[in-house]
């Protein structure tokens, strides 16, 4: 079950304690979780339990201004935040599901839960959310939005993440529609207006997707008589052909349209990029998730004209043999392919790897993951790292039973682990190592979803640190612009030369950096002939909203124009007269302001 939320205690009824820990919050900069619980004890509610968190952020977003509390001050809101660490690389990241589908992948470690898009759990952390609201986009990003806000997290800046599946196997029609609602929940959210009833109330009469309707049901790996896709096709067969007919209707104009039909235009999906320039919650990033064989340059084209940045690739092994007895269905060189035509478009590349698979071993994999920074065509700037667990659900049950694989001990898989952190460029980020399935999902394998703390906790006795940019972010730490330096890492891709500029301390905690492409290819989208190109700018510190200036904090020191500045200086040396960037929709105004102007699907700063 999900986390039951509890509404924030009326601030009427309990003004008085409520003031009373404001007014001392306010005057305590400083403040500590267990100085912050001596407060609470002072003042407790009802004369017994203590207020928790979410009551004092609603108290104070009401009583800030009034009452001898000083105006609103987001460094208050700060102290009071819950789980800060989720904003701390200066984004807030909203995930989001699509719906059940077939997917063309037939990948035996992965598994096969039919209420899920390929590849998901229904108990996974945000699984259970994207069912609770029939994987309809608007449903999710509000209620995820709701929850961040009630916590105290700052919205103006969001990070959506499509996850399920592979995406470009999803019809045109229904990216359009999915994406162009998640933008409609930020411009709800932000506006304070909630349809979220009205469209609960359309997916009740028009949708199969609902929890209540949708038999539960799990393919059984070992005893598997139909696939994944089969069987999806099979229950949703009526809502999958409804949505077709659907969209064949509305695009012929047959018929009115609500906003549960998964059909949205072009034309309409701009007009909401458009709006949300200026939004209060503004979208600073767009991610999804797919195949290698599925991108061609018109598949990174389309994804570009959705808006996306981030494109999450499953590479898994860049080994063909291991690719092929796990019936991956692509290889190592069209893996290569696809990056190098995301990595032309600007594309930020967040791969995801896997030891111990069927076919490897801890050699192959050292080898292997040492291989993803050595082949020019590969060097992600993201990576997870997900070593192959037995699900249950999944085909590798059978090779499990006939005893042909089995997953690694943990002082094995630490021992690989160890080897692949230290091997990390500085350039990539290790966003995650080892997925978040629960435990009941996991029949065999590594079972411990805190397994980077366990590699870090190694490395540390070792007197070491991961080189990869996560390991070394200065997160919450206040740090002085006067303290920072500028290292210019340069490597070389499949398409050119990449440099990665970084601001540093003095023990190389990172505060900013900037990924510039200087490549010597030719681009495939018209518009970059002749453009060098910034595919990341990222600063550092607890995520503030735009224009709040938090002393200290990294994230208002001017340390993205500087980087602009220099990648421009760096780009004209090279001999660029142009420098475009892969702007979110709502970074655009920002890239406005630093002399970019709007081309088709990007924008360009002429350079002198
Ligand atoms: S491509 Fe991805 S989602 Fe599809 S079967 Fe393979 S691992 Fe699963």
């Amino acid at each position: 079950m999900g986390k039951r939320y509890r509404p924030p205690a009326n601030v009427e009824k309990y003004r008085e304690p409520l003031l009373a820990i404001l007014h001392e919050v306010v005057q305590e900069p400083n403040l500590t979780a267990p100085r912050l619980i001596q407060i609470l004890k002072q003042h407790p509610k009802d004369g017994r339990g203590l207020f928790n968190k979410n009551d004092l952020i609603h108290a104070y977003r009401t009583l800030a201004g009034a009452h001898g509390l000083p105006p609103y001050d987001a460094q208050v809101l700060a102290r009071l935040r819950m789980k800060p660490i989720r904003t701390m690389s200066g984004v807030t990241p909203v995930t989001v599901l699509t719906k059940p589908y077939p997917c063309p992948g037939e990948c035996i470690f992965c598994p096969n839960d039919l209420r899920m898009p390929k590849s998901y759990l229904v108990n996974e952390p945000g699984a259970q959310r994207a069912e609770q609201n029939n994987f309809d986009p608007y449903l999710q990003a509000m209620s995820r939005l709701g929850t961040l806000y009630e916590t105290g997290h700052p919205l103006d800046k969001v990070e959506l993440i499509i996850l399920g599946g592979t995406w470009s196997f999803y019809p045109e029609t229904y990216q359009v529609w999915f994406v162009k609602r998640l933008f409609d929940a930020l411009h709800d959210f932000g506006a304070g207006v909630d349809r979220t009833d009205e469209v609960r109330g359309l997916l009740r009469t028009a949708s199969q997707l609902h929890p209540d309707q949708v038999t539960p049901l799990t393919l059984h790996g070992a005893a598997l008589e139909q696939t994944y896709n089969q069987a999806v096709q099979q229950i949703y067969r009526m809502e999958m052909q409804r949505s077709r007919e659907l969209a064949l209707a509305v695009g012929r104009g047959e018929r009115p349209r609500t906003d549960v039909d998964e059909y949205a235009t072009w034309e309409e999906l701009e007009a909401a990029h458009r709006e949300n320039e200026t939004a209060p919650c503004r979208c600073v990033g767009l991610v999804v998730e797919t195949r290698p064989d599925h991108i061609d340059a018109d598949e990174v084209i389309r994804m570009r004209r959705l808006g996306a940045t981030k494109v999450q690739i499953g590479v898994q092994s860049l080994d063909d043999v291991v690719l092929e007895k796990n019936r991956r269905g692509h290889t190592v060189a069209m893996t290569e392919r696809a990056i190098r035509l995301l990595r032309l478009a600007g594309f930020k590349i967040h791969a995801h790897w896997m030891p111990n698979l069927y076919g490897s071993s801890p050699e192959v994999d050292v080898a292997d993951y040492r291989r993803l920074f050595a082949d020019p065509e590969i060097c992600p700037d993201e990576l997870k790292i997900y070593p192959c667990s037995l699900i249950e659900s999944a085909e590798l049950m059978q090779v499990y039973e006939r005893g042909e694989w089995a997953p690694y001990s943990e002082d094995v898989l630490l021992d690989v682990l160890l080897t692949c952190f230290l091997s990390t460029p500085e350039y990539c980020r290790l966003t995650r190592v080892v997925r978040d399935i629960p435990s009941t999902d996991i029949v065999a394998g590594d079972m411990k979803t805190n397994f980077r703390q366990t590699v870090e906790g190694a490395l540390k006795e070792r007197g070491l640190r991961s080189p990869d940019i996560r390991g070394r972010e200065i997160r919450g730490r206040t740090v002085s612009p006067d303290d920072l330096s500028l290292d210019e890492l340069r490597y070389t891709t499949g398409v050119g030369d990449e440099v990665f500029l970084q601001y540093l301390t003095a023990d190389r905690r990172i505060a900013a950096f900037l990924r510039l492409s200087l490549p010597q290819a030719d681009p495939i989208v018209p518009e970059l002939v002749g453009a060098a190109m910034i595919r990341e700018v990222h600063v550092y510190g607890q995520a503030v909203a735009i224009g709040e200036a938090e002393d200290g904090r990294a994230q208002h020191s001017g340390l993205g124009t500087r980087l602009i500045e220099r990648a421009a200086e760096i780009a004209s040396e090279h001999g660029y007269a142009r420098l475009a960037v892969i702007a979110a929709v709502g970074t655009r105004e920002y890239y406005r302001k630093r002399g970019f102007s709007d081309g088709a699907l990007y924008q360009v700063r002429m350079l002198a």
